[in-house]
Order: C-alpha cells, then sequence, then structure tokens
C-alpha cells in the first residue's frame, strides 16, 4: 500500500447498547491517549454508530476522545455486521485513520475481522498490551502458540493498524475539561446491507457480582472435577464477599456463565485476593491474573505452573481443604475487608 504518511490518527469503535456505552470503550479510548502522546499527540476519534446517540459524545469526549464521529441511522440503532461495517469501512477509506482499535468482546470481534477485509488490512485479536516503536508504528501483543510465547507484531504495509484488546486490559482514564469537536457523519447504507434482521433480544443475567470489579475472586479449574463439588469454590466465595470465576472447563461444564471465564479470552481482573482451585496456570489464564494483587493457589500437584504465578500456594486436595477452611472462616464470623 503506498503514501502510508496519508493515514493519520487513532480511531476506537464505541460499543454501546441501548444508549449505554460499554465500560471497555472507555478502556480504548484511555489507550488511544496514552498511544497519542508517544505518536506526538495524534488526535484521538471516537467512532459512535447508532442511532439517537449523539448524547453520549460529552463522555466520550471527558474520557479521552478528541473528536467523535457521529453515524446515526435507523439501521444502526442494533448491532448487525452488515450495515456496521458498510458505515465503518466507508469512513476508514474516506478518512485514512492510521490506528484502529476494537474491544474483543462478541460484538466488537465480529466487527473487526469483517472491516479489517472490507478494507484490506491485517488485524491483531485479542492483544494483551500496544505499544509504539522508534518508528511509530503500531507494536501489538498478543500470546501465541498456546501462551509459549508472547508474539508482537506489526502491520508495516497496510493501514490502518488494527487491533482488538480485551475489557480490562486498560483502565478508563480521568475525566478532563477539555473540548473536542462532535461530527455528524452521512450514512450511506446498500440495499445489500440491509439483508440481517433484529427478531429479538435475550438478555443473559449477569453474575451476581461481576468478576471484574470484585476485591475476591475465587476461580475454579478443571480439577473440581464435577458440578457437585463445584459447590465447595461457591461456599468459599460465600464466605469471603467473594465473586466466582473459573478456567474454560468450569465454562465448557456449565458450571460458570460467559461472563466469569478469567483469561485471555475471558475476563481480566484485578482483584485484591485471587484464590484459584484446582487450575493448572496455563498462559491463557494466568494472563487474566496478573493485576490481581495477591494470588493464592491450591492445587494437588506441586508441579503445577499456577504455583509459578502465586504469592501463597498450598498442594493439597481441594476435598479436603476446603471443607476445613471454610469451616473456619465460617467460624471467625463476618469477613471483613
Ligand atoms: C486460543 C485459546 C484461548 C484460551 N483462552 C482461555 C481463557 O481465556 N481462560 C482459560 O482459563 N482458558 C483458556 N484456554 C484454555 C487453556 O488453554 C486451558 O485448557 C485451561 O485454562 C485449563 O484449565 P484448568 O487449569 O482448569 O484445567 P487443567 O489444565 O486440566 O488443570 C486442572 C488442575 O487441577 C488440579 N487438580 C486436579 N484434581 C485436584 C484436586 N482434587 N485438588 C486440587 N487440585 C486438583 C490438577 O493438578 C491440574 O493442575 C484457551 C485455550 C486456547 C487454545
Amino acid at each position: 500500500m503506498k503514501d502510508l504518511e496519508d493515514w493519520k490518527g487513532i480511531w476506537v469503535f464505541i460499543e454501546q447498547e441501548e444508549g449505554c456505552v460499554a465500560e471497555v470503550s472507555f478502556e480504548l479510548l484511555n489507550a488511544a491517549k496514552q498511544l497519542s502522546e508517544k505518536k506526538g499527540g495524534a488526535e484521538v476519534t471516537a467512532l459512535l454508530p447508532g442511532h439517537g446517540v449523539k448524547g453520549l459524545s460529552q463522555d466520550l469526549l471527558s474520557y479521552g476522545a478528541d473528536r467523535v464521529l457521529c453515524a446515526d441511522h435507523p439501521f444502526l440503532e442494533k448491532y448487525l455486521t452488515l450495515p456496521y461495517t458498510r458505515v465503518i469501512g466507508d469512513l476508514i477509506s474516506e478518512r485514512k485513520p492510521e490506528i484502529f482499535l476494537l474491544p474483543a468482546t462478541s460484538l466488537g470481534s465480529d466487527l473487526a475481522a469483517r472491516v479489517a477485509i472490507r478494507v484490506n488490512t491485517g488485524l491483531s485479536a485479542h492483544c494483551t498490551h500496544l505499544a509504539i516503536n522508534p518508528q511509530g508504528e503500531l507494536l501489538q501483543v498478543v500470546p501465541a502458540f498456546g501462551g509459549k510465547v508472547m508474539a508482537t507484531i506489526l502491520c508495516p504495509k497496510h493501514r490502518p493498524q488494527m487491533a482488538s484488546i480485551r475489557p480490562g486490559v486498560y483502565r478508563r482514564g480521568e475525566p478532563r475539561e477539555d473540548e473536542g469537536v462532535v461530527e455528524d457523519v452521512t450514512v450511506d447504507l446498500h440495499p445489500e446491507d440491509l439483508k440481517q434482521k433484529v427478531l429479538e433480544v435475550h438478555w443473559e443475567k449477569k453474575a451476581a457480582q461481576g468478576i471484574e470489579e470484585a476485591e475476591v475472586v475465587v476461580a475454579g479449574g478443571a480439577g473440581i472435577g464435577n458440578g457437585e463439588d463445584w459447590k465447595w469454590v461457591e461456599r468459599l466465595a460465600r464466605v469471603l464477599h467473594a465473586a466466582v470465576g473459573g478456567t474454560r472447563p468450569p465454562l465448557d461444564e456449565g458450571w460458570i456463565g460467559e461472563g466469569q471465564m478469567i483469561g485471555q479470552s475471558g475476563k481480566t481482573i484485578r482483584p485484591k485476593l485471587y484464590i484459584g482451585v484446582g487450575i493448572s496456570g496455563v498462559i491463557q489464564h494466568v494472563v487474566g491474573i496478573q493485576d490481581a494483587k495477591v494470588v493464592v493457589a491450591i492445587n494437588k500437584d506441586p508441579r503445577a505452573a499456577i504455583f509459578q504465578s502465586a504469592d501463597l500456594g498450598a498442594v493439597a486436595d481441594f476435598r479436603k481443604l476446603l471443607p476445613l477452611l471454610v469451616e473456619e472462616l465460617e467460624k471467625a464470623g463476618p469477613f471483613s475487608r
């Protein structure tokens, strides 16, 4: 691709549902701001497709956007791959952003792949870190080969440089007073973009306490073995007023919901205390707990990798340890933090 220098600025796709901006969008605005500083103050643009959502712009300006591009159309009210891809693809071709960040949520992952193909560029999915090299290019860090290496990816010949980032990897910045620009853009949809239709929307019940906000998280792994014994993870969580999380096998078994899986393709958490029970500690999981203040691991195998990430470890069968621990904590009375 010629004329790479024509591509300027950093864009962030703003994910919103029913007029409520997803927290990860604020996190990505903060990431974009940090990248912008490394690039001598490149403009940060929040790309906001939807219907009747212009009122969200002020918040986006307060949390890092220099400009909001508001693409308003009734067909953009609920997310659909084809019209969103059309609008975003056209805007990218017209305005040429150098970097485009999207959340690695279900919606963002679906959209990012389509848009990358539409504008003929690459995409690094599920990044865990972003940086700028001395040449001003975006470095996109992704765990690869089952987590054995952290791959740093560059997109030297195509623009925009596109990356999707998991919720929780960055934090929302401090609000600021700066003035910015809110711009309405023309939405030009084609008949072939309107083949999909939303018939009904079902909202999934959220876990009682979101693991991303929880100060204490008790997580279980495949080592729990069966749904009956999972109650020990929940009992320990209850007595500690903790949120319950887990690895992929408990999700596959239906012991936890989608929003409770921790790791590369799940949530990134920052609790004061994380207790992992029956978890081996592969990189795809521990990448989600690296910001936990204190990590406690309970595993019957002394060679389990989780002990390398732990501040405190117990080599034990959870079936023996957890009943004793829960009993002692219950005896100790209400747990306060
Ligand atoms: C692209 C990709 C993305 C992925 N993303 C994620 C992700 O986001 N999150 C995630 O978690 N996984 C993810 N995975 C899956 C990941 O690779 C592992 O398969 C998974 O994390 C292993 O879960 P586990 O530690 O619970 O199970 P295992 O690896 O099977 O470990 C079970 C552990 O329990 C211990 N144990 C057994 N019995 C007991 C007992 N009675 N008492 C105490 N300890 C006991 C064992 O010693 C063992 O260490 C991903 C994989 C891929 C390929």
